[in-house]
């Protein structure tokens, strides 16, 4: 199994390798070469499996020869050991035909810590093996530094930096990155926005000499495996709802395309799924591409759902590439005029996304109401994230079983929760403390030379 950049200029890499590097050398992001089949008895004998027994089958193909069979059994296991349910990623009913996968019972209380604890253990095994030491440095709008941290505290060969927008992060958010004691974590709140900080990422990356120099490994959603390690609860909710005899839909909250494009792998890889529809908020530029086919910024405008506050939705490159027909050329070109401002996907692409994405967008005031109102009509207190999902499947339904990602756990936001139902979410008591821990965190520019520097200096190179 080898992974080429979906710009075509860098060399194919084993899975390691592409764990390893994250952004490819030309800007682009890995894919697999060839996307591995599941037949459709082996999806059916899914069935009645553990959440990690459906991780092991549908993950293994990708790996290669970079983990043996057991050690990549034992290091799936150590991810979920530590989630709140036995389930891992339960799956409740909220109406006729609709259904919530609830993905928030990890240990920081968002869908990411699905990726960022098995992407820990398998990035803590492989250095392992070869005694080296690396620096990951990643962009947060929230949930991803704190799945980070969790993930990677502690561990002896990894210093572990998180960019996140100063001002513009949940108190619960901030205080999951700000509080672990672990001298390898570096919390960073920088003056800008998500995007400015993602920009600054991609600058550190595209610095060859100094992404050498430290061993930069980037744990965005951008990192090949954790999308891949995203595709597993799409097999399990599937399966549980009866495919591969019965074909589902999912709708999926989204900010950089991560989440959902794992579901767009999972039907490549034959999971029968109808539609994978794009749910945003007000920071809509997906669904303005899907319906309109102008992929353009225009500002980041901050909503209670912050961590879809995304206009640059890096992962869209990766379904742009197969709409594309796999040419690296025509993708680098559609980048270079993002960076003023946008471009127009052509008939011919637009018409192969559309076959499987659908989109929608959802208001302030709809998150809100949602969250009210799915109280009120199912007891399910929904975080504005996952109200977001709800609202936009809501249009949506029909005769197709729709399951809907729940991203984040209603505690990780609680004013917004708060506003829409009077009530505050308590936090599971196994973080119950979280508000009385001390917390350290730099204040830093959005200035590439600085945020070198201080890399520097913290790492001793
Ligand atoms: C990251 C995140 C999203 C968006 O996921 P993408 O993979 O970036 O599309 C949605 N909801 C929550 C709670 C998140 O943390």
């Amino acid at each position: 199994m080898r992974y080429i950049s979906t710009r075509g200029q860098a060399p194919a890499l084993t899975f390691g390798e592409a764990m390893m590097t994250g952004l490819a050398r030309d800007g682009g992001l890995y894919v697999p070469e060839t996307v591995p089949q599941m037949s459709k008895a082996e999806i059916a004998a899914l069935a009645g499996l553990s959440y990690e027994d459906i991780a092991y089958r549908v993950m293994r193909p990708y790996i290669g020869d970079t983990f043996t069979d057991d050690e990549f059994r034992g290091l799936i296991a150590k991810a979920y050991a530590g989630f709140g349910h036995a389930a891992r990623a339960p799956l409740v009913q909220l109406g006729p035909n609709h259904f919530l996968l609830e993905l928030f019972h990890g240990p920081t209380l968002a869908f990411k810590d699905f990726a960022m604890q098995l992407i820990g253990q398998l990035m803590q095994a492989a250095l392992a093996k070869t005694g080296e030491r690396i620096t990951i440095v990643g962009a947060t709008s929230g949930d991803t530094g704190s799945a980070a941290i969790e993930a990677f505290k502690g561990l002896s060969n990894v210093d572990v930096f998180i960019l996140f927008p100063h001002g513009r992060v949940s108190e619960v958010q901030r205080r999951q990155m700000t509080t672990p004691a672990e001298a390898n974590v570096h919390a960073l709140a920088i003056d800008g926005s998500f995007d400015d900080a993602q920009a600054r990422l991609k600058d550190m990356f595209n610095d060859f000499a100094f992404r050498d120099r430290v061993r930069l490994a980037g744990v965005n959603s951008i990192n090949w495996a954790r999308v891949l390690a995203q595709v597993v609860y799409y097999f399990s909710s599937a399966v549980s709802l009866g495919a591969p005899h019965r074909t589902v839909s999912f709708t999926v909250p989204t900010g950089n395309f991560g989440d959902i494009f794992a579901g767009y792998i999972a039907r490549q890889m034959g999971l029968p799924i109808d539609r994978l529809v794009v749910a945003t908020n007000q920071n809509d530029i997906l669904h303005r591409a899907l319906s309109g086919g102008e992929y353009r910024t225009d500002g980041v405008k901050p909503s209670i759902s912050p961590s879809m506050d995304i206009q640059v939705s890096s992962n869209f490159e990766r379904a742009l590439f197969d709409a594309y027909g796999r040419d690296g050329a025509a993708i680098a070109q559609l980048m270079d005029e993002l960076k003023t401002g946008g471009f127009s996907i052509s008939q011919g692409a637009l018409q192969t996304l559309r076959e499987i994405f659908s989109s929608g967008r959802c208001s302030e005031d709809e998150t809100l109401a949602t969250i009210t109102r799915l109280r009120d009509q199912t007891g399910e207190v929904l975080c504005p994230h996952s109200a977001v999902g709800v609202k936009v499947a809501e249009g949506h339904l029909g005769a197709t079983p729709m399951i809907t990602l729940a991203t984040a756990h209603p505690a990780k936001f609680p004013d917004a929760v708060e506003r829409a139902t009077g009530l505050r979410p308590a936090l599971p008591a196994r973080m119950a403390d979280l508000f009385d821990r001390s917390e350290r965190v730099s204040r830093v520019p959005n200035d590439l030379e600085a945020l070198k520097a201080l890399v520097l200096e913290r790492t001793g190179h």
